[in-house]
């Protein structure tokens, strides 16, 4: 697939039981799950790279951050962007009774409203103009208003942070028109993402933004997208 790296997805699950241990972070369990493999890696950013590798590196810089926060049973359901399956991602963090599920991704806009560019002589494809993030809840699990008050706590954080939601996914167009549960906070419905709809637990997906994420307003957006780095992403 070649198309411009424009979305930033994590995926949340909050077990079942976990609110009364949220508060003892040496014991709360959060499986970070860096999305795609090296086999199946997603979309492809303006500048070629591949959506699993920037997935990874974020995972690992979420999970390392989490770990100099306390949350010593932090842990990456995947490594090196290895060959899994999306249940097994959930069967991993299910096995070290994970009570907090993130899956990172960085997804692409759709493909009608992207324009292309040529770098390093090949025609590559970008957007300049859907910017922001959007966070996903799940329904169909035990807990869907637990994932959206997480869900709602994240995005608080992400605007505090001057990080701009987008409408993207709710525009009338193929492939998107997802329901907005509260479009102040980009935060959407989106039952079926296997990760997020099993079992017991409480499933909330968030789709935080594009590798702009980290910028300021609009023209460092669009600057930052075609530079595809995770400095930017995460130095502001
Ligand atoms: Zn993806």
């Amino acid at each position: 697939m070649l198309v411009a790296l424009r979305w930033l997805a994590l995926g949340l699950v909050l077990a079942a039981g976990s609110a009364a241990r949220a508060c003892d972070r040496a014991a709360f369990a959060i499986a970070i799950d860096p999305g795609h493999t090296r086999a199946s890696p997603g979309a492809t950013s303006a500048r070629g790279v591949p959506e699993a590798q920037f997935n990874e590196v974020l995972a690992r810089r979420v999970l390392t951050q989490l770990k100099r926060e306390g949350f010593s049973k932090a842990f990456l359901t995947n490594r090196n962007q290895a060959a899994i399956s999306l249940l097994d991602r959930v069967r991993r963090a299910e096995e070290r009774n994970a009570q907090l599920f993130v899956s990172i991704h960085h997804d692409s806009a759709q493909p009608q409203l992207l324009s292309t560019w040529t770098y390093h002589d090949r025609k590559r494809s970008y957007t300049v103009d859907i910017t922001g993030h959007s966070l996903f809840v799940s329904h169909k699990n035990g807990d869907a208003a637990g994932s959206l008050r997480f869900a709602q706590l994240l995005g608080s954080r992400l605007l505090g942070k001057c990080l701009t939601p987008t409408p993207h996914h709710a525009e009338m167009i193929s492939g998107e028109r997802r329901e907005f549960l509260d479009e102040k906070l980009g935060i959407y419905r989106f039952d079926d993402l296997i990760v997020l709809k099993r079992r017991e637990c409480r499933r909330c997906s968030s789709k935080p933004g594009s590798l702009s994420i980290g910028t300021r307003n609009c023209c460092c957006a669009a600057r930052t997208t075609k530079k595809n780095s995770h400095r930017h992403l995460w130095a502001r």
